[in-house]
């Protein structure tokens, strides 16, 4: 299957890696813009406002939403997190290739309203693996923690839903097979 409208998802559960592999990604790829998603979560040490998400209240989110502000929106382990829909669109209108980085129920919105775009699954290497991550970067609660783990199970079964699954094993590896796929 080819990536053929300009929009490219990248969904796996939470503690795979996406994050250092998209940065990774967006250094020698100036061609592609990655879009900032808005959160209802708390900023994490060091996470910048406009710069990691734009961190909203959720009133303002819930505007959003009533306002078809989002392209698509969910909610994960207690937030909301939503793509925000105009520069998005802006970006596509101009050429430009976009990069998502979304939970799975996101990518399944996406799915609908953009059948064409292209979506990658990055899979750890295996749940023990997966587990040992989230707990090692040590910057959510035990709740949290719990609830990722809980919600990275259902996304690993979906993982068939999608284009193209990369495995996170050796970033390297998967940097490359990313950057071949979109
Ligand atoms: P984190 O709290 O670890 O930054 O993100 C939690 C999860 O939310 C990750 O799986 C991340 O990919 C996902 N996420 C981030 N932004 C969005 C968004 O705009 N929409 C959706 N659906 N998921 C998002």
């Amino acid at each position: 299957m080819t990536n053929n409208n300009g929009l490219t998802v990248i969904t796996g559960p939470s503690g795979v890696g996406k994050g250092t592999l998209v940065r990774n990604l967006l250094e020698d790829r100036k061609d592609i813009w990655l879009s900032i998603s808005a959160t209802t979560r708390p900023p994490r040490d060091g996470e910048q406002d406009g710069k990691d998400y734009f961190f909203l209240n959720k009133k303002k989110f819930q505007d959003l939403v009533a306002n078809d502000g989002f392209l698509e929106w969910a909610e994960f382990a207690g937030n909301f997190y939503g793509t925000p829909r105009s520069e998005v669109e802006k970006k596509l209108e101009t050429g430009r290739k976009v990069l998502l980085e979304i939970e799975l129920e996101g990518a399944r919105q996406v799915r609908k309203s953009f059948p064409e775009g292209f979506q990658i699954f990055l899979a750890p290497p295996s749940f023990q693996e997966l587990e040992k991550r989230i707990r090692g970067r040590a910057t959510d609660s035990e709740e949290s923690i719990k609830n990722r783990l809980i919600r990275a199970n259902k996304e690993l079964e979906a993982q068939r839903e999608f284009d193209a699954i990369v495995v996170n094993d050796n970033l390297n590896i998967a940097l490359l097979e990313i950057k071949k796929l979109i």
